[in-house]
């Protein structure tokens, strides 16, 4: 950095502390944002009470100390239509900053004190002397004691002295979406000379953010498809047809398509990496089983791993119900017998003398589908032939316990990883870009959806408790969920047994009321459950243990207590606990709108049921960074685009990176790509480790 002018040993210092310690990475130092000079609001025309940006000239700084002995500097700015005093307490060094003639832009709240407007301690970016009409301010200058006009300064030799960039990207690509070049957008960026300049400037570089991305994501997939060998299943049995039949509904649309997606994938000889996307109660389940039916009718097994032991002990009662009477053609001398499919259960909780005999069996290949927990993938449960590998509730697995139940069958098994957390798809492009997704967007029919109100004040929380009162009496159950705090599991726990208590003796009083929360070990819990699960109890109080997948369709309404504590994802996962029957049912959500956006939050659960329209406007509402998670951290490629404002550009750079990369993975069709992709995203085109899916464990 230091063959710049002006850049010392220790402006490289505090260039490196936000990052900088690369010409490239200088010229990756966009801007925040942009001041037009012939378009500034002028001083006397700016409102009292708003927030406002000016740019000024300053007149006459001041420095002295209050009475009280707090250090305050005065600054009267003008931009020749008034005058405008920002005043700074405790920064004694804006005297210093702020020399008189110095030009600035001032951001903050525009008050009047004694007649005079003025800002206390607004934002300040210096600008120098730049002559151009917009003027570019670059994010965290001042922590590291650098000014926005001394990185332009810098930014503006750098382009000067590097000439033309070489632009990795082929230039039909261009064309076709009429893109400009890379020199032209990294001028544009930094000095753009009008709106439109930086219009088409940003689109570019969005364009080359996503596509690197989806660059690394398709490569992946290619890699891990051609790198491994899986099991090309027999899919000419008749035993997944004839589970279809014997189901009590017909299958949805989404459904079939989805089975078939699966199927396809599962007839080839590469191994299969699908994410099942379906809203709470659209299916996955039957989804999930045709997939592991496929590897039993030809000839091997099936895993399905549940993140917890109530859930897996749930989904073995509910698989063995679902495939009671189903049959496949016995083997050895028997020509004409039929059996049925085997399943067994397999969590920590199986005693040791059943666990042995179960792993025996696995082994054997004399159990055809297995449910468990992670004990499922402890080295000494060893499988004949798993097939396809069924992972529900994909986030609360870790990644080394993924890998090693690939690691149990010979040829790679076949993964279906599911999840009831629908994102938008441009997202699921993005965060699930080497997975192939299939999603669930329709529920069965006859559900009656949930009505949901948010109940504010006490007159509608009385009327939730009634309903409440109401359900029970007609010999249904309820939920009710105790306030989130994330803070401490232990003010939680005392939080829900105080909810607990005070219904008890209150709002519920009479009632059976059973009480669920993370610190009841684990028998208690199941003891509770089955309470829950065989009717003895009307009312569960839980906190948010009840999340994921718990199954009780004779609940028909839920309470949310402080319910603006929640995220929308998470109330709409708590929600899909009712409305699993055919009567009608209740969600309320107790709680003040304490903020702008939890009013926003509520109100979208009230107004609709359908997941994937909620995690728009989840995105909406809390921008990607959220959704990204860890998986943006370290990688840092997207700092210009966003996945809302530039949807369509994330499956255009999508599309073009199916092009440019090879079907084994490679990108040697286009070295300076392949180039670029090292240098910004590291080696393997990976920050998240050698997982190709690792990110999406870590939500
Ligand atoms: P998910 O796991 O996606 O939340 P489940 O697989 O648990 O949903 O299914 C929810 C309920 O819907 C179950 O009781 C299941 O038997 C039922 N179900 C599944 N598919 C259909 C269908 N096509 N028609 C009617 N009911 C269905
Ligand atoms: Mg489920």
């Amino acid at each position: 950095m230091t063959e710049l002018a002006g850049v010392g040993a220790k402006k490289a210092q505090g260039l490196a502390a936000v990052g900088i310690t690369t010409v490239l990475d200088l010229l990756m130092h966009y801007p925040r944002r942009y001041v037009d000079r012939t378009n500034q609001a002028r001083i006397a025309d700016l409102a009292l009470g708003e927030e406002a940006m000016v740019l000024g000239r300053v007149r006459r700084a001041h420095a002295r100390r209050t009475r009280n002995g707090r250090s305050l500097v005065e600054i009267d700015v003008t931009d020749g239509s008034g005058y405008l005093r920002c005043t700074f307490f405790n920064q004694a060094w804006r005297a210093n900053q702020l020399k008189v003639g110095a030009s600035a832009v001032f951001f903050g709240k525009l008050e009047e004190f004694r007649g005079r407007r003025q800002m206390t301690n607004p934002v300040v970016d210096l600008v120098g002397d730049r002559t151009g009409r917009i003027v570019p301010i670059y994010p965290q200058s001042e922590k590291a004691g650098l000014s926005t006009w001394e990185l332009g300064d810098w930014v503006e030799e750098a382009l000067a002295r590097a000439g033309e960039f070489l632009d990795p990207v082929p230039p039909d690509v261009l064309a076709r979406f009429g893109l400009t070049d890379r020199t032209a957008a990294l001028r544009g960026i930094h000095l753009p000379h009008s709106a439109d300049d930086h219009r088409t400037a940003r689109r570019r570089l969005v364009f080359d953010e996503l596509l690197r991305i989806q660059l690394v994501l398709v490569r992946r997939k290619r890699q891990l498809e051609t790198a491994a060998v899986g099991v090309a299943h027999d899919a000419g049995g008749d035993l997944v047809g004839r589970f279809h039949q014997r189901l009590p509904f017909p299958l949805t649309g989404a459904q079939r398509r989805a089975i078939d997606e699966i199927a396809a994938d599962l007839a080839s000889p590469v191994p299969m990496h699908r994410l099942l996307q379906g809203d709470v109660g659209s299916g996955k389940t039957v989804t999930a089983l045709s997939a592991l039916l496929v590897a039993v009718q030809g000839g091997h097994q099936g895993a399905f791993m549940a993140p917890t032991e109530v859930l897996a002990e749930q989904h073995h009662l509910g698989l063995r119900s679902m495939l009671d009477g189903l049959t496949l053609p016995a083997e050895g001398d028997n020509l004409f017998g039929e059996r049925p499919v085997r399943v067994e259960l397999l969590t920590s909780r199986t005693p040791p003398a059943e666990r042995a005999r179960v792993a025996a069996a696995l082994e054997a290949g004399d159990i055809d589908l297995v449910v468990g927990t992670h004990a499922l993938i402890q080295e000494h449960v060893s499988f004949r032939s798993l097939g396809v590998a069924v992972i529900d509730e994909q986030h609360r697995f870790g990644v080394e316990q993924r890998a090693a139940l690939r690691g149990k069958g010979r040829a790679v098994p076949d993964v279906l990883v599911m999840t009831a957390t629908p994102i938008p798809r441009t997202a699921a492009m993005t965060v699930y870009g080497d997975l192939d997704v299939s999603v669930l967007d329709e529920l069965p029919p006859g559900r009656t959806p949930i009505a949901t109100r948010w109940a504010r004040g006490e007159l509608e929380e009385g009327q939730a408790w009634a309903r409440v009162r109401e359900e029970v009496g007609a010999g249904h159950q309820a939920y009710v969920v105790c306030p989130l705090i994330e803070e401490s599991d232990k003010l939680e726990v005392r939080s829900a047994q105080e909810t607990y208590d005070r219904l008890r003796e209150g709002e519920l009083a009479g009632l059976r009321l059973g009480l669920l929360h993370g610190r009841i070990g684990a028998r208690d819990k199941e003891v509770v459950m089955e309470a829950f699960r065989a009717g003895t109890l009307d009312v569960l109080v839980a906190t948010t243990v009840i999340e994921v997948g718990v199954d009780v369709p004779n609940a028909t309404v839920m309470v949310v207590i402080d319910a603006d504590r929640f995220g929308l994802a998470q109330l709409h996962q708590l929600r899909g606990r009712v409305g699993r029957g055919a009567a009608a049912s209740w969600c309320f959500l107790l709680g003040e709108g304490t903020t702008a956006e939890s009013e926003a939050r509520l109100s979208a659960l009230e107004r609709t049921t359908d997941g994937f329209e909620l995690a728009e406007v989840d995105l909406e509402l809390r921008g990607e960074g959220t959704i990204m998670g860890a998986h943006q951290k370290g990688r840092s490629d997207l700092r210009l685009a966003s996945l809302r404002r530039d949807k369509e550009w994330v499956g255009r750079a999508r599309d073009i990176a199916f092009d440019l990369v090879s079907t084994t993975g490679s990108l040697d069709a286009h070295p300076s790509l392949a180039e670029e992709l090292d240098l910004l995203l590291g080696p393997d085109g990976d920050d998240a480790g050698d997982d190709p899916t690792e990110y999406l464990f870590k939500s």
